[in-house]
């Protein structure tokens, strides 16, 4: 069965013609990551023995009629940060290689009473931090698009899986970026939902007042599908959302964006850009005015500070997260030690990564007394200036648009030594997880050395509908094929 090319779409409709059964796809899946992950590396395991079980389950249900549930019978692949009851979830860091934890998180819960079934866990940077998926204690993820390039990070193994044809969807977490860049980098769409749409409650926490789940997949429709299956409010996560009621997301896409008025922020079109992105977005702007969308430039001076404060706050917030890894509750320990305080040092200076070291250096530097007020308070300030200026300008606009990464997918290797190069790589992206709003990368084109392009929507808290509407229509006018080319393999 050729199974590559699969949208969600395509398998639901196999299902409901019978022309295969869960097993069946379940069975494809597997076997072509086996055969072809070698080349990759997009998943750190597999959950083989377990996903055929749940197929089974599903297609008793299925024959039973019982129950339509939205993923039914659809494999997913889920980074490797979020919580699978009794399969190991590492979040690509040795401090957590051997843990398996006793819960699922509530995103698992809803895929598996959705009829999803887990196939994986897929590869990211230790606990987020990163843009390429090089800082994985495990394995780099490539781009399948071109081996020799990074998939984008810190969900390039969610994102290279999906375009691998690994997997119809897959699962990230967004912190500043880290669903919609490897999204872009690897021809996928990518939805970093609105702070508190999908619950947080087994995600392992990096920043936790920026950090968010959500989709990816190959088409907006799906997308649109899989985010009405994992979002909703919950008990287990004080900062869900209560008050709203479920839209349905997949009607509404389909509706005119006639009169939608997009709002274009030319700070994000400046140095920096990459000439060919550039094109491939002005060609999108054009294809929404011919549809009745209506393009304004306007200023958003925020890109300066953005960055700036997206790297005190979640580094701050990370260190105090990961104060609990310190070999003695679970995680890593160290063999050598003499007494608790080396314990605890040995442990962490053992099982870390650099980056991590580096996050949790920055993070208690800008908390510590003295350096408080002149970053962390000054950080927090500026966040609040940034969501101000997002909601001046959702006064005048229903969207914005902009590019979702200045530069195409980079080399292996290449920004590993300088840091703030590879922070460079998040300038389009953080501003929204620090004002808490919804945004959207979808393919918008190609390089000339056939890279793919990435073009992102943000929308108002909560009207995820809005981004997913404009972003079907104009998907729909691009008509790109995001087929990948035949994988080797290795
Ligand atoms: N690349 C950014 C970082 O390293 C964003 C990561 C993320 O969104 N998890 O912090």
């Amino acid at each position: 069965m050729e199974i590559a090319g699969f949208k969600i779409q395509d398998i639901q409709q196999g299902y409901r013609e019978g022309k295969f059964s869960p097993t069946e796809i379940t069975k494809a899946y597997l076997e072509r990551i086996k055969e072809l992950d070698k080349g990759i590396q997009a998943f750190i395991h597999l959950n083989e023995e377990d996903a055929l079980l749940q197929a089974k389950d599903v297609a008793e249900k299925i024959q039973k009629k019982e129950t339509a549930g939205l993923l039914e019978g659809i494999p997913v692949a889920v980074k490797d940060n979020i919580c699978t009851k009794g399969l190991r979830t590492t979040c690509g860091s040795k401090m957590l290689e051997d843990f398996i934890p006793p819960y699922d998180a509530t995103l698992i819960k809803k895929l598996k009473e959705a009829g999803a079934i887990i196939i994986g866990k897929t590869n990211m940077d230790e606990f987020a931090m990163g843009s390429s998926t090089e800082n994985s204690a495990f394995a780099t993820t490539k781009n399948p698009w071109d081996t020799g390039k990074v998939p984008g990070g810190s969900s390039g193994g969610s994102a290279a899986a999906v375009a691998a044809g690994f997997a119809p969807l897959a699962i990230g977490s967004d912190t500043g970026g880290s669903i919609r860049q490897p999204a872009s980098f690897c021809g996928v769409v990518g939805l970093k939902p609105t702070y508190g749409l999908v619950s947080r409650y087994g995600l392992i926490a990096f920043a936790s007042s920026l950090d968010q789940i959500g989709p990816l997949t190959k088409t907006v429709e799906d997308c649109a599908l899989s985010l009405q299956a994992i979002q909703g409010p919950d008990s287990m996560d004080a900062t869900s959302y209560k008050e709203r009621s479920a839209e349905n997301y997949l009607e509404e896409i389909k509706g005119n964006i006639k009169g939608l008025k997009v709002g274009v922020p030319k700070e994000f079109f400046q140095k920096g850009l990459h000439g060919e992105i550039a094109k491939a977005i002005d060609k999108s702007m054009k294809l929404l005015e011919e549809m009745g969308a209506e393009l304004e430039e306007f200023s958003l001076p925020i890109m300066d500070t953005a960055l700036s404060a997206y790297y005190i706050i979640s580094s701050a917030e990370a260190s105090a997260n990961l104060a609990r890894y310190d070999g003695v509750r679970y995680g890593y320990r160290s063999e050598i030690f003499e007494g608790i305080n080396e314990l605890m040092v040995n442990s962490r200076t053992e099982a870390f990564g650099k980056e991590v070291k580096r996050r949790i250096m920055m993070g208690t530097y800008v908390l510590s007394s003295g350096y408080y007020d002149a970053y962390y308070n000054k950080a927090m300030m500026l966040r609040r200036k940034i969501k101000d200026s997002f909601s001046k300008a959702f006064e005048n606009y229903d969207v914005i648009l902009s590019p979702t990464s200045p530069i195409l997918p980079f080399g292996i290797g290449e920004k590993m030594e300088d840091p703030l190069e590879m922070y460079l790589a998040d300038i389009y992206t953080v501003s929204i997880n620090i004002a808490g709003l919804p945004a959207i990368s979808i393919p918008c084109g190609f390089s000339n050395t056939k890279l793919p392009i990435g073009l992102q929507l943000i929308g108002k808290p909560y009207q995820e509908n809005q981004l997913l509407k404009a972003a079907y229509h104009l998907e729909q006018q691009l008509e790109i094929d995001t087929t990948i080319p035949a994988l080797k393999e290795v």
